[in-house]
């Protein structure tokens, strides 16, 4: 017997290897094997097993690393495919669906060989101390025996012993060590229901002390203890400690740290809420899909769930989830950015408690490792993540959801493969059966297309859900205002904020309301220009517009985060003129400070979140209502909650509006769609307030109305004609060197070779575009030059094209920069 091996080789292919399988050693498909490549000895992964070797000079493989196979035949397929697909080394998308630290060294198991006697004739001292020790402990790790064994020359013995047959070896996967870590937890000491009620009573005197520890009480009766690091992010103070342990309310205590990040908050079962008629329909579809009894006759289903925010989306996960489990069969559940979703990975465990496994690679090597054996042996109903948790060894997969499958995060842009989770996932369902729901508030226009055309079945949640006294009611989406920023200028308004939005702010805070102001640049103002001859700083290694930042007076590259001192007069003319343009979160920040204030304000962007639990911190300080104005990029578009918010400000559309890509219309009216959606989430209603200088752009337009169909009409019109996804594909290759004539000149050959590969294989269907310097023409040194295939089939052209070294291929990339 022969097998097809996926090797862990240092100059990654997409060829697997063939391997004679020794006799007495059985190996099956999946397993982790030792494997000879030219000199050395590597690990791989069995592909395949077969009687017909594909290589007749096939040599043998070494060992078996783990007795399990280690990835199921249906993953196999999908890194085949992946692999095929994207145009990917085979290992790279085998190692996808390998626990964490694979690479690394696994242990070496000895043991005494069945037909070994106890004593062998002609053995030295040591090696019989060796046998001794084995003999009486059965299976010994070859490691820590020789660090027992104080007689030099160990390793020689175990060798020889091996040698003569007397010993026996096997290997397993090592865990990536990681020492236990103790940690102090605040732990509830009173019912959850007396924390709530005294919470409530600290809210009602309203001081500020009285509210840290409502704030404090309030997550306690939630997950009943917390670690003392969350409850100081949540503004537990020594007093505020002190005091909820006067009260007996609460204590610390030392608890020893369990890998999961789930799994040192306990959390209470939260029963599903009535489902509205529209969220019932939708399950009830979902549920016929997962029983195999919908009306394709039991064929896989991938399912599109369009619901504005706040339409009850989330419900409707958490029942098919349900369905799923009380079919024998797990889920997984994708979002987006862990860090960025706290309240919507809450849920998850608050309906499946102690089922729901939490898979991220922030977690360390040793939690990723523990948790993928944990979900491998079935001990999870749902394993949620960012898009790696896709290729989590969920067994029994009856559910895959994508939660915003909109999101760009779901395309792995830098490392190979460069797949999308929602490409993958759909590939995963074919293979395993398994249902696909795909949600959003503003679905990816190509996946809209899709359910027009009958691949994908369009479920639809219209209305926006708000809870009032407890009961649940159907609201209006906010109302959207455009201000056009040009008639602001010439009406003598020189502020950043519109005479209207700055009236709205003033209404909002007037009424003890809150106020998010979204901008999607971080750093003061965006760039440095001179007002003379036009000259703007760049980064001297990408080519790339440096930023302001206000606070330290300097200009950051973030491509490389080189820091440069802002000039004093312009380098190009000598002038004096040089100042920011555009504008920044910091000075957004600081206008309003300046004009409202008797306001709080709070900050929100990538440089104040660094550290594990800031997103949450700064959370919780506004839902507490700490803060009135909330000012942040992106961020604050995702699934936020908040019920005083009352009034969305977006700073400016036009920064995302007018980057030089295909998909800037679609992904502005996404943005915009979103923080709409965190406008009135609450009793009160809400309204949202876009400031542009382009308020006739169809995106604008759109959002305006909540349109997502004028959108999505007029932006696949637009890819119609020029051949751009949905309609065609895309594959961007990329060649980056330090030289920059050689990288040009490389890209053009390329360019006239694959033009002639065109000819030779009569494909008319596919354009070669380019060679043109990338969007960031320079990163960390080298120059990078794009070609662009455009086209039905454009990988097609690619597959007989061996491509040199410094060549990077991204099919189906989400920008062609
Ligand atoms: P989405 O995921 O579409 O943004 P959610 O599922 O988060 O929407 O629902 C919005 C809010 O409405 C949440 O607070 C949720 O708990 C609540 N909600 C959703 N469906 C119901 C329902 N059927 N009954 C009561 N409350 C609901
Ligand atoms: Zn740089």
């Amino acid at each position: 017997m022969f097998a097809e091996v996926a090797v862990a080789a240092a100059a990654p292919t997409r060829q697997t290897f063939t391997y004679r399988i020794p006799e007495g050693l059985a190996v099956e498909i999946g397993h982790a094997v030792y494997v000879p490549f030219g000199a050395r000895t590597l690990q791989g992964i069995v592909m395949e097993v077969t009687d017909t070797p594909a290589y007749a000079e096939a040599r043998d493989i070494e060992a078996v690393i783990d007795e399990r196979p280690l990835v199921s035949p249906e993953r196999l397929a999908l890194a085949r495919w992946l692999s095929d697909y994207y145009l990917a080394p085979i290992f790279d998308c085998v190692s996808l669906m390998l626990p964490s630290g694979f690479k690394q060294k696994p242990l070496t198991l000895l043991r005494k060989a069945f037909w070994a006697e106890d004593s062998v004739p002609d053995m030295t001292d040591t090696e019989r101390a060796v046998l001794e020790s084995i003999t009486e402990e059965g299976v010994v790790e070859a490691e820590k025996l020789k660090r027992a064994t104080s007689a030099s020359g160990a390793a020689r013995a175990i060798s020889a012993l091996i040698r003569r047959g007397v010993l026996a070896r096997t290997y397993r996967l090592a865990s990536p060590a990681v020492a236990p870590k103790v940690v102090a937890h605040l732990r509830l000491m009173a019912s959850e229901d007396d924390a709530r009620s005294v919470a409530a009573k600290l809210r009602e005197d309203g001081s500020s002390k009285a509210l840290r520890r409502a704030v404090i009480l309030e997550a306690l009766a939630v997950e009943a203890d917390i670690t003392l690091a969350r409850a100081r992010t949540l503004g537990l103070t020594a007093a505020t400690l002190r005091d909820l342990e006067a009260a007996g309310l609460a204590r610390v205590e030392e608890v020893t740290v369990l890998r999961d990040p789930l799994a040192n908050r306990t959390f209470r079962r939260r029963e599903p809420p009535g489902l509205t008629v529209n969220q019932q329909t939708a399950v009830e579809r979902i549920s016929a899909a997962l029983r195999g009894d919908g009306p394709t006759g039991g064929a896989q289903q991938t399912f599109l769930l369009h619901g504005v925010t706040g339409s009850g989306k989330t419900e409707v996960y958490l029942a098919a989830l349900d369905e799923t489990v009380r079919l024998g069969k797990r889920g997984i559940v994708l979002v987006p950015e862990i860090a960025l979703t706290p309240q919507t990975v809450r849920r998850f465990a608050e309906r499946f408690p102690g089922k729901v496994a939490v898979l991220h690679s922030e977690m360390s090597l040793g939690e990723q490792f523990d948790v993928w054996h944990e979900v491998r042996d079935g001990r999870f109903d749902v394993v949620v993540g960012p898009r790696g948790a896709l290729f989590a060894p969920q067994p029994d997969l009856g559910l895959v959801v994508l939660d915003e499958e909109h999101e760009w995060t779901y395309k792995q842009q830098e490392g190979s493969p460069r797949y999308h989770a929602r490409r993958a996932a759909e590939e995963l369902c074919h293979l395993t059966g398994a249902t696909l729901v795909l949600g959003s508030a503003t679905p990816d226009v190509e996946s809209h297309f899709r359910a027009n055309d009958g691949n994908y079945r369009l479920l639809e949640l219209p209305d926006r859900l708000v809870r009032i006294d407890g009961a649940v009611q159907k609201a209006p989406l906010p109302e959207v205002a455009v201000v056009d920023l040009r008639e602001e200028l010439k009406g003598g308004n020189r502020s950043i904020f519109s005479r209207l939005l700055a009236s709205a702010i003033r209404e909002a805070l007037a009424s003890q309301e809150q106020v998010m102001l979204f901008l999607n640049r971080r750093g003061s103002a965006s760039f440095v220009q001179c007002r003379d001859c036009g000259h703007v700083p760049e980064c001297r290694s990408c080519s790339v517009a440096l930023t302001y930042h206000e606070p330290q007076r300097r200009l950051v590259c973030h491509y490389c985060d080189r820091r440069y001192p802002l000039p004093g007069v312009c380098p190009e003319c000598g002038k004096p003129r040089i100042r920011q343009v555009g504008l920044g979160t910091e000075r957004v920040e600081e206008a309003a400070r300046d004009e409202f204030p008797t306001a709080r304000v709070l900050r929100w962007d990538r440089d104040v979140t660094r550290g594990r639990n800031s997103h949450e911190a700064i959370l919780a300080r506004f839902l507490a209502h700490e803060a009135d104005i909330l000012v942040g990029t992106q961020m604050i578009a995702k699934g936020l909650d908040i019920p005083l918010v009352t009034l969305v400000g977006v700073v400016s559309a036009d920064v995302a509006l007018h980057l030089p890509d295909f998909r800037a219309g679609e992904r502005t009216f996404q943005l915009l769609e979103q923080v709409a959606g965190r406008a009135g989430r609450g009793e009160r209603g809400g309204r949202v307030i876009i400031q542009t200088y382009t308020p006739d752009h169809y995106a604008i337009e759109a959002a305006a109305h909540h349109d997502y169909h004028s959108l999505a009409r007029q932006e696949l019109d637009f890819r119609r004609r020029l051949g751009y996804p949905p309609f065609g594909r895309l594959v961007r290759m990329t060649f980056a060197h330090t030289n920059a004539g050689y990288a040009q000149k490389q890209a053009a050959v390329m360019a006239l070779e694959l033009r002639e590969e065109m000819a030779r294989l009569g494909l008319p269907n596919v354009d070669v575009l380019g060679p043109a310097p990338a969007y960031v023409p320079r990163i960390r040194g080298r120059w990078r030059w794009n070609v662009v295939l455009r086209g039905a089939d454009p990988t097609a052209l690619l597959a007989d094209v061996s491509l040199p070294r410094g060549w990077t291929v991204d099919v189906d990339p989400i920008s062609v920069l």
